[in-house]
């Protein structure tokens, strides 16, 4: 059971994710993706996805990247947030994720834009949806991993919030309908904050 009330295509929503600060958008010419230096858990279908089309992702990945398949991926555990109840981590090489090249950019991401694909057919969806998480069933952040970043953990950097910040990450994890489902009960959230942090009447002399 979950200890957040609502919840949208399967998933609870942590209402933190509508307050919390982010930057506006990410940029990896300033932070060189850093939150790709820790690898990822990826869903065993994406494992095999990423596997069966290995040829392609060598082909575009760089000197600061290994080849050898038999270094791109650590043994599989039971994990019920992921799909299939399987994750898989990717390994690191040169302090990266095996997958990122030395400008900062996933070589998953790289290829399917290359190829005219959507840019997110290949990357693993909790790449995809960093600093958004799901955990424990739950749409919520990955506070853990973002304590490590230096760019966009640093309150001067913060200029946004997660939920305005994520709207393309949001509407591809719950579709159409459920963001604006989501939109819904974020002003419901926001009212019902304002309300609680209204100071209490006080008398007139
Ligand atoms: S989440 Fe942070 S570290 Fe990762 S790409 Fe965005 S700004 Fe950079
Ligand atoms: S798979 Fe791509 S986006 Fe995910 S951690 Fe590795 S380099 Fe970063």
């Amino acid at each position: 059971m979950s200890k957040f009330d609502k919840k949208i295509n399967g998933y609870f929503i942590d209402p933190a994710i509508f307050t919390f600060k982010f930057v506006k958008a990410c940029d990896v010419c300033i932070c060189s993706g850093e939150c790709c230096y820790y690898g990822v858990y990826t869903d065993l279908k994406e494992h095999d996805l990423i596997m069966k089309m290995k040829d392609r992702v060598i082909k575009s990945m760089d000197h600061s990247q290994t080849t050898d398949t038999n270094k791109w991926f650590e043994q599989p555990e039971e994990d019920e947030d992921f799909e299939s109840g399987i994750a898989v981590g990717t390994e690191l090489h040169n302090g990266k994720c095996v997958f990122l090249d030395r400008q900062g950019f996933c070589t998953l991401q790289k290829i399917a834009m290359e190829d005219g694909e959507f840019k997110w057919k290949y990357k693993p969806l909790y790449c995809i949806l960093f600093p958004l998480v799901i955990y424990e069933g739950a749409i919520t952040i990955d506070d853990e991993h973002l304590d490590r970043m230096h760019y966009c953990n640093k309150p001067e950097n913060q200029d946004s919030t997660i939920f305005d910040s994520c709207t393309e990450e949001l509407e591809y994890l719950l579709g159409k309908d459920g963001y604006k489902e989501l939109c819904g009960y974020r002003e419901e959230y926001l009212i019902s904050l304002s309300e609680k942090n209204k100071p209490n009447g006080t008398k007139k002399k």
